[in-house]
């Protein structure tokens, strides 16, 4: 079984900063992390290769510092990582990521299932995993809770939607994104971390994937970010002090203002 997990770096809760010009998160790796959403895809594909054998395979696109990441990964079970790195993928939108990934899995070979995060928690989209799918014109399944039987030909999902779940068999190769609740990521173990320090690791940019200029980065992106804002915070809190009594009545007074 060969797996594909798609993993994106994103900047840690407080760092998410915008470029005023260009409206897109300034990603210069500092303090910033594996997509949470992505560590149950990790975790789920090196369960899948403990059943099945075969190799999991990290892949991302995204600046220098991924690459820490993607070591990270791999003293987690991950067999070897391609980091999909350019300038010219810099402001992408998904349609240029999803297209851009799609070359990076083409560039890696055959391969029999691709796993994503459920959305990343910046552009906060869920779009790249259906797109990736897409492009590659392979079926995929979104939110997937829990993987029922894996085969080598084929897969029995459990999907999660609004009103309950889903069971769902999808032939091979196919492409799944994952929710938090489908399983436990394991802490990196010590032999994954003396293997992670020289793992199998490549780097590609726009010219070893014959990259259509005109698809990829900001230049090959239609979405058009007009304006972004941080929200004012409204809301204030209110200490109240004294004894029980008096405690209940400012509550009570609180409570007459608002309704
Ligand atoms: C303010 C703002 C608004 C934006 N609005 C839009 C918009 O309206 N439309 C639009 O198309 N884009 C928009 N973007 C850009 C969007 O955030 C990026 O395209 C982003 O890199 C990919 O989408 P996502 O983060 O939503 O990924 P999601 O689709 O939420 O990610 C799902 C999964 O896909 C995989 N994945 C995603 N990105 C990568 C990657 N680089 N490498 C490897 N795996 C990956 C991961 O497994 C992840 O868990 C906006 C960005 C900003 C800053």
């Amino acid at each position: 079984m060969r797996t594909i997990v798609c993993i994106k770096q994103v900047p840690s809760t407080n760092e998410v900063r915008l470029d005023p010009e260009t409206k897109t998160i300034i990603r210069d790796g500092r303090q910033s992390v594996t997509n949470p959403f992505d560590t149950y895809a990790i975790e789920q594909a090196v369960q899948i290769k403990e059943l099945l054998g075969g190799e999991v395979i990290g892949l991302s696109m995204g600046i220098p510092s991924t690459e820490r990441l993607l070591r990270d990964a791999m003293s987690r079970g991950v067999d070897s990582s391609l980091l999909l790195s350019d300038r010219s993928f810099a402001g992408a939108d998904t349609l240029a990521t999803s297209y851009t990934l799609s070359l990076g899995v083409r560039s890696i070979g055959d391969f029999d299932l691709i796993l994503c995060g459920k959305m990343a928690v910046d552009g906060d989209t869920a779009q790249i995993g259906p797109e990736l799918a897409e492009n590659l014109g392979i079926p995929h399944v979104t939110d997937v809770v829990e993987l029922v039987e894996v085969s080598e030909e084929k897969i029995l999902c459990k999907k999660a939607t609004d009103k309950g779940h889903q069971i769902l068999e999808v032939d091979l190769p196919a492409l799944i994104t994952v929710v938090k609740d489908i399983n436990m990521p394991r802490l990196p173990s010590i032999p994954g971390i003396e293997f992670s320090l020289n793992a199998p690791f490549d780097i590609r940019n726009a010219t070893d994937l014959n990259a259509d200029t005109a698809r990829i980065g900001l230049s090959g992106s239609p979405t058009q970010v007009v304006k972004t804002y941080i929200p004012e915070r409204t809301r204030t809190a209110v200490e109240l002090t004294g004894d029980t009594e008096s405690q209940v009545k400012g509550i009570m007074k609180i409570i007459e203002e608002v309704i």
